[in-house]
């Protein structure tokens, strides 16, 4: 692999009004994601690419290549780990659904929901902003040689040594919620350019915020006039419906508050210049619903022609769908229906459990902080190869052979699958697979138990626009 930090010196950031202005040409498939190679238009004629092989031959040969070099017999402990396959591909087209249904709103991907390194070169290269919320993420955003007004510190309780490395970084460009904040952000960095962080209904999101996060309409008036008082530099309003957002009413609700405090920060004399609507955004079919209510909310309270800069924290969004888990079967239990015992032979009722190497304290620590509920399926079983077939799915009926999954740490409490049922017969040393394993998996990932977390990924992209603006 081409290290990361090498690429960045050969990528020049494209302008991200150059690339909106570009008439993108998109095919779509009947549930809203793009199948075909997309085609970027330049002027008045455009090239249809060669169509190479599709996302899912890459992310199986990928796949293959590695799981089919390893013996669980002979190998070195570790070379079984479980590994990463992202398709940037996956990134790329979801950028340009983005652009599509939000075509008004400039993407400031959240960093803490995957920092890697190749994904936030590509988006990067793709013109996107960035949210950060700590010294290290704006550290590595730096890095890349993004310029600091790409970044907002999208953080309401920030660290006063953060402050003053972002103030001596000039990265401007932060959120407060309360009125202690405004207090730290005048003593450490008065030339910030400030987000009024409102509180919002976030009652149907994934990963609610609003218990810690966000100032109530009572209370704007009074921190604007504060801020006023303290001299400081109050530039837009932001909010955040909560992770793993539901209910599109609850952008419209928001988009009309921030409206309230636009017009209550005129008052104060401040003239605010950029509405920030955070993320939430779900990677699904939900998406284009939820873009088209917020779409329509921001066209009424804040049209084209009010001059008004929008900008969005999307992080799922991006990188959920873009990373596959492979993880071994490192153990398996037998599991006996006492009733069916008669001749100690396994009989076609029994069941199994399943330890893989990897569980709740790693990956799957999406299960405990972000709500998640990722599907396994067959990688590999019996000497074959199964990615992405028939025998691969878990079924619905009552046939097949029955598992439960487990992590590998020595807690109960560290299962991936209560139940499942596969066709196949798996065993130790056989691979399973999760798809969309991209969003709040590995980044909070821990090394309890001493299991690693510092997994492989292999880097696979299905889109040439993506592989140029990567020099892949
Ligand atoms: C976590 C977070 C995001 C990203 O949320 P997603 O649900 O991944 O889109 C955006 N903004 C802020 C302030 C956050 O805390």
């Amino acid at each position: 692999m081409v290290m990361p930090t090498l690429l960045a010196d050969r990528i020049t950031p494209l302008d991200y009004t150059e690339l909106t202005n570009n008439h993108v040409f998109l095919k779509s498939c009947s549930n809203g994601y793009f199948q075909q190679h997309n085609t970027i238009h330049h002027g008045e004629e455009y090239h249809h690419h060669h169509v190479g092989p599709s996302a899912k031959e890459l992310i199986g040969n990928a796949l293959r290549k590695r799981v089919e070099n390893i013996d669980h017999e002979d190998c070195e402990p570790g070379e079984e780990d479980t590994f990463f396959v992202a398709d940037l591909g996956e990134v790329y087209r979801q950028h340009l659904r983005w652009k599509r249904n939000l075509p008004r709103v400039k993407p400031f991907y959240a960093v803490k929901c995957n920092p890697d390194p190749m994904l936030l070169e590509l988006l990067s290269a793709l013109g996107t902003g960035f949210d950060c919320a700590s010294k290290a993420e704006i550290e590595q955003v730096l890095r890349m040689r993004v310029d600091p007004s790409r970044i907002i510190y999208a953080h309401p309780c920030k660290t006063n040594s953060y402050l003053r490395y972002v103030a001596n970084q000039n990265v401007r460009q932060m959120t407060f919620d309360n009125a202690d904040e405004l207090r730290k952000i005048a003593r450490f960095f008065p030339n910030a350019e400030l987000f009024l962080r409102i509180l919002t209904d976030d009652t149907s999101s994934l990963c609610r915020l609003s218990m810690k996060f966000g100032a109530s309409l009572d209370s704007t008036d009074s921190l604007l006039a504060l801020a006023r008082e303290l001299g400081l530099n109050v530039v837009g309003v932001s909010f955040h419906v909560g992770s793993g957002a539901s209910d599109p009413i609850a952008f419209y609700k928001a988009v009309q508050d921030a409206h309230v405090v636009f017009q209550q920060a005129a008052v104060h004399g401040y003239s605010l210049k950029t509405l920030d609507v955070g993320g939430g955004f779900c990677a699904d079919n939900t998406f284009e619903q939820m873009a088209g209510v917020l779409g329509a909310a921001l066209d009424e309270y804040f049209p084209a022609h009010s001059g008004i800069n929008l900008i969005a924290e999307p992080g799922r969004f991006y990188a959920s769908a873009a990373f596959t888990l492979a993880t071994n079967v490192i153990a398996r239990r037998t599991i006996q229906d006492s009733e069916l015992i008669n001749n100690g032979t396994t009989t076609p009722d029994a069941s199994y459990m399943l330890y893989v190497n990897d569980g709740v304290y790693g990956n799957f620590s999406s299960i405990m902080f972000d709500h998640q509920n990722p599907i396994a399926k067959v990688l590999r079983a019996g000497g074959q190869t199964l990615y992405n077939t028939p025998a691969a799915e878990g079924m619905d009926d009552e046939s097949g052979v029955e598992y439960s999954i487990w992590g590998p740490t020595c807690d109960g409490i560290d299962r991936i699958t209560l139940s499942i049922r596969f066709p196949v017969v798996l065993d130790v040393g056989d691979w399973l697979y999760f798809e969309d394993m991209g969003a709040y998996t590995k980044c909070s990932a821990t090394t309890f138990n001493g299991f690693p977390n510092n997994h492989h990924t292999t880097y696979v992209c299905s889109e040439p626009g993506a592989r140029a603006l990567l020099g892949m």
